[in-house]
């Protein structure tokens, strides 16, 4: 049998020797790091390590990814610290794992209102996209082993890879990620459904996959005979998770569902996709509205492809998707495209490390992704964060609240709760005492401390409270103060009436 490190080697064979060299030494270091620790289910630690790295080769990313796939858990689980690494891999492969250090830190709760502003922080916290990448497939290995987790932390994980993880693959193009860690997460999130939509599919996929494969060879001939050029025709089945939003979509009728299976054809260039269109209409009727020219007009997350929805014999619909090499390898690898290992560039040394802080520009960047050197250059002027007015804190069981920069104390107990906010008396950043106009930043865990014996909120804190909200519930809470204690000052006034009069 063959060795894990035989296997890594083979793997990363084409690589420049160098670059194989930093994988192996990676992987040594890793192996002894994490060497005598167990898994929850007694498996070795090392093995999810292994497939952690091995999955980054898979896709064919540059050595350093490789490399800090293998260390990515050494500083939080073994005795070896950051600057240890550092030492040995040098500044650049310590960031990243530093990155994924950070980011294991960050947790989802469960509350809808906050994934958004988690998925903002979590591309704010990884600050460079190769972090993020190497993130993907660790969390693709935890969700291929969730089974060894008690039940609860089971949902929680995949919860959280169907909130957070699935979405920000998606928005950087990564089709495969996305759809792998859907699939894994549908399972323990909506059980019931999961093995609803796979019998279904299951009963489906016999008869469709018959037509599918009697329409491709009629097209293959069509091509051979009319002596149009094409790199590949393959069936693509479509995914579970995405088939099951689809079925809610459409009455959860599976005969309404045109796409279970779909016959993809790719093509060297894009005229060579419209030909091909062609072609298929020639030999197939194509359904009203259902022809989809995703070249001239992308999707927001850059997928490019021509799609068309046919009636084969005996009125069976099929959908054809067009596209070429290049947008194939982008809708499966999205923005990572970019970072894979191919000759020409000579080793796959990735564009160095940037600030990658945005949301907004995802789509321009998929669409200058085509040419290195303005994707160099935009790398360069998203530097600007988009973020930069924003501060993400943390309440002290994990919730992320998105403030203004410049926020204090005040701000965030008001945004919690109003009653927090006219109790306030101090607050706890970061587990030390702070007075309530204390300038928070992003990433602070902030607990805020109250007096219940305290008459509303004081006036005072209109000098230093940022967010509208809070400055409208002081001066409200400031009334109800006064009121409270004129009450008290006047005859048969008292806590007890006053108490009533709020609720
Ligand atoms: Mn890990």
């Amino acid at each position: 049998m063959k060795t894990k490190l035989e296997h890594i080697l083979q793997q990363t064979q084409e690589y420049r020797p160098e670059d194989q060299e930093l994988v192996k030494s990676a992987y040594l270091f890793a192996e002894q790091a994490h060497e005598g620790q167990r898994r929850e289910n007694g498996s070795p630690y090392f093995s999810h390590i292994f497939a952690t790295a091995s999955l980054l080769a898979d896709w064919r990313m540059p050595a350093p990814l490789i490399a800090a796939g293998f260390l990515h858990d050494v500083p939080e689980d073994t005795k070896h610290s950051l600057s240890d690494i550092e030492k040995h891999f040098g500044k650049d492969i310590a960031s990243l794992v530093e990155g994924e250090t950070k980011l294991s830190a960050l947790k989802y709760r469960g509350k809808e209102r906050y994934a958004e502003n988690l998925r903002k922080m979590f591309l704010a916290i990884a600050q460079d996209i190769r972090v993020v990448i190497i993130k993907f497939a660790d969390r693709v290995d935890n969700m291929r082993t969730l089974n060894i987790f008690p039940e609860d932390k089971r949902k929680r994980i995949a919860r959280e890879t169907l909130e957070i993880y699935a979405p920000i693959a998606n928005r950087l193009g990564m089709g495969e990620v996305k759809g792998i860690l859907e699939d894994l997460a549908f399972q323990y999130v909506f059980p019931e459904e999961y093995e609803w939509v796979k019998i279904l599919v299951e009963e489906e996929l016999k008869n469709r996959k018959q037509y599918l494969n009697h329409a491709r060879t009629l097209i293959e001939q069509k091509f051979r005979n009319a002596g149009i050029p094409y790199l590949e025709i393959h069936g693509r089945t479509k995914r579970v998770y995405s088939l099951y939003k689809k079925l809610l979509k459409h009455d959860r009728d599976i005969a309404k569902i045109y796409d279970l299976v779909a016959v993809r054809i790719i093509v060297k260039s894009v005229a060579d996709c419209y030909t091909a269109l062609g072609a298929v209409h020639n030999l197939f009727t194509p359904l009203k509205g259902r022809i989809k020219d995703y070249i001239a007009q992308p999707k927001p997350n850059g997928y490019q492809s021509l799609h068309t929805t046919v009636f084969c014999e005996e009125g069976k619909i099929i959908e054809f998707q067009i596209r070429t090499a290049e947008m194939h390898e982008e809708a499966e690898y999205g923005i990572a495209a970019h970072w894979r290992y191919t000759e020409e560039r000579g080793g796959g040394s990735p564009p160095p490390a940037k600030q990658v802080r945005w949301m907004q520009d995802l789509v321009r960047i998929q669409k200058e992704l085509r040419d290195e050197k303005t994707f160099l250059k935009t790398l360069e002027e998203l530097k600007i964060d988009v973020f930069q007015n924003r501060i993400f804190v943390f309440t002290p069981n994990g919730d992320v609240l998105d403030l203004p920069e410049g926020s204090t104390p005040v701000d965030f107990a008001y945004l919690v709760h109003t009653d927090l906010g006219n109790h306030c008396v101090r607050a706890q950043i970061n587990g030390d005492i702070a007075p309530l106009d204390a300038p928070l930043k992003s990433g602070d865990i902030v607990k805020i401390i109250t007096d219940q014996k305290r008459n509303g909120p004081s006036t005072q804190w209109l000098k230093f409270a940022k967010t509208r909200h809070a400055r409208e519930k002081i001066r409200a809470g400031a009334h109800y103060g006064i009121a409270k204690l004129l009450k008290k000052m006047l005859p048969g006034g008292s806590d007890g009436a006053s108490k009533k009069n709020r609720s």
